[in-house]
């Protein structure tokens, strides 16, 4: 989501004519989008700020906005940053525009916004996009400190995000991921309440467009209509993202996820049956309050059963004002590593077995950029791809080199890897 909104902040200040610098320290306009999801990103979002002081002293004309999750008690960010010059929430890319026409008369600016991956020859016409369908959340899971900071549920029109889709695939856009912290809830707040299902189909229709993604799902409110959408739909792409957070019923419950293990396994079970090949990543928090050994290991067999294509794992932290903080954090720092290591080592080697079995067969690559001397991209499941640029790179398969970005290489793959493939155009 804080990439997303990057490249929007990004865009729009493009669109102002401001231009794009790679060192923060070059520009007129430094924009720090901000995650607080664990303390570890706090930390480093703070160590930033005040490595800025220095620079607003020498240069107190450059501009510093702060974006994103961090901001939350204003006036208290006043106190402790007086040289910030603007505290915006999340999302708030309208009032990082209004803020900065207010400031800067001229548009001979340059800025550079934090957490964009990449550079600015990419997000003038990129080929994958990230598309805000719907912002904050309205669950109550127990350790998050988001869904405070991003404010309830609110999906966008959907005819608004077609629009958006469709403007993007005019500029190059051949792959749109729908976003959202709980994506299945889309659309409950609009008028005739369309779902997912109704974007997917809806956005299905866009010309040129070859692939959707969505993230993320939870577990209790990914309906079958959703699947079947998935499953009937050609250009949305056989991977879901869908956190299951612990293996364990107890757990769960204290996080209040409202799903138990068994549900999560049914639903899985019933993914992979009406969505042949699909993959699945997952989310996990390990060392939430009072998890003991069993109730860990409840959660690493159940991702050694389920065999997900990726883990994201989480040591806890204690975020303040969430319920869970209430709670005594009592998984010590050392025992908090020693289960998220173990859960990606168990992960490395499933996901490197789950890979080589593409060794030899041909997948379909949707080339994004060149990469060291190599084109990279992803497959339709989300695994990443890179290839060499040898020949025959003729049309009709890539084009010739320039037209390589947004093309679709059919790639046999020669090397696999837990986190990436390697290959040469079949
Ligand atoms: N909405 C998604 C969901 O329901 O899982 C993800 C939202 S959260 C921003 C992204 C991930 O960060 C979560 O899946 C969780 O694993 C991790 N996370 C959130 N709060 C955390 C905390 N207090 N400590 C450790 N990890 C946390
Ligand atoms: Fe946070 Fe839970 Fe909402 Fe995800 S679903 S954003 S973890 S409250």
């Amino acid at each position: 989501m804080n990439t997303a909104d990057s490249q929007r902040a990004a865009e729009g200040l493009e669109r102002l004519g401001y231009r794009w610098t790679k060192r923060a320290e070059e520009a007129d306009l430094i924009v720090l989008n901000t995650c607080v999801v664990r303390q570890s990103a706090e930390d480093k979002v703070l160590g930033r700020l005040s490595s800025l002081k220095p620079l607003k002293k020498k240069r107190p004309e450059a501009l510093i906005a702060v974006m994103g999750c961090l901001v939350d008690d204003v006036p208290a960010l006043r106190q402790n940053f007086p040289y910030v010059d603007a505290f915006l929430k999340p999302s708030d890319v309208e009032g990082l525009l209004e803020f900065v026409q207010s400031r800067h008369l001229a548009s001979r600016f340059t800025f550079h916004v934090s957490r964009l991956t990449f550079d600015v020859s990419r997000f003038t016409s990129p080929v994958s996009c990230y598309v805000p369908i719907i912002q904050g959340c309205d669950r109550f899971c127990t350790y998050c400190i988001v869904r405070l900071r991003r404010g309830r549920e609110r999906s966008r029109p959907l005819d608004k995000i077609v629009e958006e889709v469709d403007r993007l695939v005019k500029h190059g856009a051949r792959e749109v991921t729908l976003l959202g912290q709980n994506v299945d809830a889309y659309g409950h707040d609009l008028p005739g309440q369309p779902d997912l299902a109704d974007l997917l189909t809806a956005v299905h229709g866009i010309e040129d467009l070859w692939r959707i993604r969505f993230l993320t799902s939870h577990p209790a409110d990914m309906k079958g209509r959703i699947i079947d959408a998935v499953a009937s739909l050609p250009k949305v792409c056989e991977h879901i993202e869908i956190p299951v957070q612990s293996g364990d019923d107890a757990v769960l419950k204290r996080m209040v996820r409202g799903y138990t293990v068994d549900q999560y396994r049914r639903l899985v079970a019933k993914i992979r049956q009406r969505i042949p090949g699909v993959s699945l990543a997952t989310d996990v928090i390990v060392g939430f309050p009072g998890e003991t050994e069993e109730q860990f290991m409840s959660t690493y067999r159940l991702l050694e059963e389920t065999r997900f294509d990726v883990v994201h794992v989480a040591a806890y932290s204690p975020r303040h004002g969430t319920a869970a903080s209430r709670l005594p954090d009592d998984v010590p720092q050392e025992e908090k590593e020693r289960r998220r290591k173990l859960i990606e080592g168990l992960q490395e080697e499933i996901a490197g077995e789950i890979n080589q079995q593409f060794l030899g067969k041909t997948v379909e690559v949707l080339v994004e950029e060149k990469h060291k001397g190599k084109w990279k991209g992803r497959t339709r499941t989300h695994k990443l791809v890179f290839f060499r640029d040898a020949p025959p790179l003729s049309p009709p398969t890539l084009g010739g080199m320039k037209g390589g970005r947004g093309k679709l290489a059919q790639v046999k793959v020669t090397w696999a890897g837990p986190w990436s493939m390697q290959g040469e155009l079949a």
